[in-house]
């Protein structure tokens, strides 16, 4: 949609092909339903939230910023609000605003939205050596040439909301590489039982620390969730970004569940509690350092037994618990499917596409914007700037070839 925005208002004639009924049905799950549309941060910021070929968005981020994203949006009669950590979402907190304000400047810059229509397959004609779009051929089986044609056709993830990975099928069929493809941004099987008995369970203000292959890759404060498979949450989706692409081999998530407080003081506060704790159970004596539902597996993880007297609890016992609430391991086996996962990791090769237009090195006329290119993101309203961003320079693009095409 941001594509067919600027490419409109560049003065070409438009025409978007959405196979779903209507438009921008991923937008309206985003945020929850909110709608994290950007990060109000600069691009070198930008940049640290990008683990993969971060270097390819600085054109498209130069030219369509995420501050540019919030003065347009606001432009367009949606007003915007920043929340923790420089999140951007409609004031309205209604995604559906956001999918509003897009269709309305489509609407006033007279872009031809065509639902209901699937693109099949996209035509390239050789001219003089040299590699043409020709058009697009629909599911139904009508041929309509265009001079430039943008594959904005997102990932392999959430594919009920028309994300089916189309446009890597066009990528490959006009010659352009596709690397691996992997569900990103989702839960994490993991090996131990104990996790899933705490399904429900939320924790927040801890430290993962993430390793693969013996190397550390990535340690972040904040907040994971227990579930029937292992575990989620923000903190765990930024894992899970590390680990995507066959990495969850030989991987470890290291759980440090009192991250301001040093392993000696809680070997003190264990102590201490244990002192008190008279006749009581170790589980009962020691629950004020866990969420009450915690204690048992986590003992059970320590390798003691809660129900043994707290009395008889050895400096070695206490000190296992001290060291676990520092240090919890966890294996994970596999990342959940791309059904639940919110991005796709990797996709249409950036080689050859430039960073400057956007547009194919090897068709001359065929652009890529978003999810379908091998760039993804965090959590934090930077997935879909990159959408944007990268959609307004294809749009922009697109225009400048049509003229001369
Ligand atoms: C649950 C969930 C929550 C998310 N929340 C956020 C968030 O808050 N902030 C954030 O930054 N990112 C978020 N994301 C990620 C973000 O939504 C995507 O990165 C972004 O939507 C990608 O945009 P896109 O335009 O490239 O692809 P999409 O949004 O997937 O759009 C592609 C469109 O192309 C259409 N299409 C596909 N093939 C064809 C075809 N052959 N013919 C015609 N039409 C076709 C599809 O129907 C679809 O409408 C979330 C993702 C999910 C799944």
């Amino acid at each position: 949609m941001m594509a067919a925005v600027f490419c409109a208002q560049s003065g070409a004639d438009v025409c978007l092909f959405e196979k779903n009924e209507k438009t921008g049905k991923k937008l309206y799950i985003t945020g929850k339903g909110r709608c994290n549309f950007t990060n109000a941060c600069n691009r070198e910021e930008f940049m640290l939230h990008v683990p993969r070929n971060s270097r390819f968005l600085y054109s498209a981020l130069s030219f369509f910023s995420p501050d540019d994203m919030m003065a347009w949006l606001e432009n367009a009669g949606c007003p915007i609000k920043i929340e923790r950590g420089r999140r951007a979402f409609p004031r309205s907190d209604k995604a559906s605003d956001v999918t509003k304000a897009l269709c309305s400047e489509m609407a006033r810059l007279g872009v031809s939205v065509r639902t209901g229509s699937e693109a099949a397959d996209i035509s390239v004609a050789c001219e003089d050596g040299v590699r043409r779009v020709r058009g697009l051929t629909l599911k139904n089986g009508a041929f309509l040439p265009f001079d430039a044609i943008i594959v904005a056709t997102g990932g392999l993830s959430y594919p009920s909301t028309g994300s089916t990975g189309d446009g890597y099928r066009f990528a490959r069929e006009t010659g352009h590489p596709v690397t691996d493809l992997s569900p990103s941004l989702t839960g994490i099987e993991l090996k131990e039982a104990w996790p899933s008995q705490l399904q429900g369970l939320s924790l927040k203000n801890v430290r993962i620390t993430v390793y693969a292959g013996r190397k550390k890759r990535m340690s972040e404060t904040g907040e994971m969730l227990f579930t029937h498979y292992g575990v989620s949450g923000p903190l765990i989706l930024e894992a899970s970004s590390v680990l995507s692409g066959g990495n969850t081999e030989d991987s470890v998530i290291s759980l440090d569940m009192k991250p301001a407080v040093s392993e000696e003081k809680l070997m003190s506060d264990v102590g201490d509690l244990i002192r008190l704790g008279g006749a009581k159970t170790v589980a009962n004596a020691v629950m004020p350092l866990f969420p009450r539902r915690m204690t048992e597996p986590f003992l059970i993880a320590c390798g003691l037994d809660p129900h043994a007297p707290a009395s008889q609890l050895s400096s070695a016992g206490r000190r296992a618990i001290a060291s676990t609430l520092k240090k919890l391991d966890m294996t994970p086996v596999s990342l959940r499917p791309f059904g639940e996962a919110i991005i796709t990791r990797g996709g249409v090769d950036i080689r050859s596409v430039s960073p400057s237009t956007m547009g194919s090195r090897l068709v001359s006329g065929l652009y890529f914007a978003g999810e379908v290119l091998d760039v993804d993101a965090f959590t934090g309203g930077y997935n879909l700037q990159i959408a944007f961003s990268t959609g307004a320079l294809a749009g922009k693009s697109a225009a400048l070839q049509s003229f001369t095409a």
